[in-house]
C-alpha cells in the first residue's frame, strides 16, 4: 500500500474517524484571538506564568540560518545547556512553507540532535502525514534548544532566554504558516495560556512585517496520554489543510 495512504488510514484509525466522509466537518466561524502586538518581540498582555520577556540577547548581526545555528550552539543557557549533550535545533526543510514549533528536546532528541524523533515525534509525523506533510514540506523546531535535565519543564527564565532565537528563527525561515505544538510553545510565543481552549483556533504571529497564520495544536505527548483527544487533532489537520488551500501552500 502507498506509504502516505497507509499513514492516513493509520491516523484515521487512531483518531477514531470511521469513514472519510465524516472527516471533514466545516470549521466553525471563529473570533480571532486578540493577539498580536506590532511585532512578536513586543510583549503581549501579561500571562501569569511566563509572559514573554524582552529580548535578552542581540541577534541583529545574525543574517542567515547558519549564523543562527552557530549563535545557538555557542549560547550559554545555564543549566539546560550545561547538562545537555548538544543543542537540538531543527529538522526538515528550511525552505518549507510550514514551520512547526514544539517545546523542548527529550532524551531521544538529545541523543540524536534532532527535534521530535522520539515516541511523541513519531506520532507528530503520523499526524502531519495524514494530510500529506513530511520533512520535505515542514520545518520543525522547539522553543527550547536543550533538553531540560530529567525532562523537567523549562523555566520561565529559560524560555525568555531562548525566545529571541525563536523569533529570529521565524524571521529567517519566513514561513507562510506556523504550527505551535503544545501549551508551552503557545504560551512562549503568544503570551496566552490555555491550550485546551485555544487549540484549533487560528491566530497570528508577526514577522518581517507580515502576519503569519498560526495554529496551536495539542502536544503529541499529551495525545499519547489522552487518546480520546486525537479526534480534535484530526480536526486541526483538516483546518490546516483548508488554510493551506487558501494560501496556495502545496503539501
Ligand atoms: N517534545 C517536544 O516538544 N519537542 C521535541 O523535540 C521532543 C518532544
Amino acid at each position: 500500500m502507498d506509504k502516505a495512504l497507509k499513514a492516513v488510514l493509520e491516523w484515521w484509525e487512531v483518531s477514531g474517524v470511521d469513514t472519510p466522509e465524516v472527516a471533514a466537518p466545516k470549521p466553525k466561524k471563529r473570533t480571532p484571538l486578540p493577539v498580536n502586538p506590532e511585532t512578536m518581540s513586543s510583549a503581549p498582555a501579561p500571562a501569569p506564568m511566563s509572559a514573554p520577556a524582552p529580548n535578552l540577547i542581540d541577534l541583529s548581526e545574525v543574517k542567515n540560518i547558519e549564523d543562527l545555528y552557530q549563535a545557538i550552539r555557542e549560547f550559554d543557557a545555564g543549566e539546560i545547556s550545561d547538562h545537555a549533550r548538544q543543542a537540538v535545533i531543527s529538522r526538515g526543510n528550511a525552505k518549507a512553507d510550514i514551520m512547526v514549533i514544539g517545546e523542548a528536546p527529550g532524551r531521544d532528541e538529545d541523543i540524536q540532535g534532532k527535534p521530535f524523533v522520539g515516541r511523541s515525534g513519531q506520532l507528530l509525523d503520523k499526524i502531519f502525514a495524514s494530510i500529506g506533510l513530511t520533512e520535505e514540506t515542514l520545518y520543525i523546531s522547539n522553543v527550547i534548544f536543550w533538553r531540560p535535565p530529567g525532562n523537567r519543564n523549562p523555566t520561565p527564565e529559560e524560555l525568555a532566554k531562548c525566545r529571541p532565537f525563536t523569533l529570529k528563527h521565524i524571521e529567517l525561515i519566513d514561513p507562510k504558516l506556523i504550527i505551535l505544538v503544545g501549551g508551552v510553545s503557545f504560551n512562549a510565543l503568544t503570551g496566552q495560556t490555555g491550550i485546551m481552549k485555544h487549540r484549533g483556533q487560528w491566530t497570528t504571529l508577526t514577522a518581517n512585517g507580515r502576519d503569519i497564520p498560526t495554529l496551536p495544536i495539542y502536544h503529541p505527548a499529551f495525545l499519547l496520554r489522552q487518546p480520546a483527544l486525537k479526534k480534535e487533532a484530526w480536526r486541526d489537520m483538516l483546518s490546516l489543510r483548508e488554510k493551506m488551500g487558501e494560501l496556495h501552500v502545496a503539501p
